[in-house]
């Protein structure tokens, strides 16, 4: 009888789960330093969904409620939030790197390559290049009027939707030019999806917050 060798499985992105090894490119190169955005950005807004379980999962995905990004893209986060502040807005972060596992972990939760991305290749996230963001008034603290909630599965998410109340087309419509004018790219499935450019630049990383902080 023949035995059939398994086909051998693709292979997978190239990750970087080593600390040192991201030391040693931080060293070299020190755009690849993610920064802790509640110290670089005073007075930023985080709600770390992912840190809970409200989130479209139901599950805490990673276990603190942290938010960095690499150098480049915390510096422009911080001219657009600079920028809003002066409009009387304020950006509220729900998610910044994610490690890889996570994406794994949102994969099997949420098998759909609309709102996750599939670990085959990775998300943004896991390169610390993209941030999922809303909007608060500085003067309540309170949320503005948005499409929908954060990672809501819904058409309404959709950037080019327009059968919503016009303060939620006015308010997206600001998130949008302002992040814009800062490098960000949005994903048009999510008006709160943000890609950095240049994000191709950065690898994959697999380090969990607590490995970031000097
Ligand atoms: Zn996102």
């Amino acid at each position: 009888m023949m035995v059939q060798q398994a086909p051998a499985p693709p292979p997978g992105p190239v990750v970087v789960a080593d600390v040192g090894q991201y030391r040693r490119q931080v060293q070299r190169d020190a755009r690849h330093e993610l920064v802790d955005l509640a110290a670089f950005v005073p007075g930023l807004h985080l709600d770390i969904r992912y840190a809970t379980a409200n989130n479209l999962t139901g599950k805490v995905i990673y276990p603190e409620a942290a938010a960095f990004l690499r150098r480049p893209v915390a510096e422009d986060l911080r001219r657009a939030e600079r920028e809003l502040n002066q409009l009387g807005y304020g950006l509220k972060i729900y998610d910044a790197y994610r490690p890889y596992t996570a994406t794994r972990r949102l994969y099997e939760a949420l098998p759909d390559q609309t709102y996750a991305a599939p670990p085959t290749r990775g998300s943004r996230h896991n390169r610390g290049c993209a941030v999922d963001v809303g909007l608060v008034d500085l003067k309540t603290g309170r949320d503005v009027a948005l499409p929908t909630d954060f990672d809501a599965m819904t058409p309404a998410a959709h950037s080019d939707y327009q059968q919503l109340p016009a303060a939620a087309i006015r308010h997206r419509a600001l998130l949008h030019r302002v992040l814009a004018r800062h490098g960000f790219v949005n994903y048009p499935a999510e008006w709160w999806h943000f890609d950095h450019r240049g994000w191709e630049q950065f690898p994959l990383l697999d380090l969990p917050f607590a490995a970031l902080r000097p």
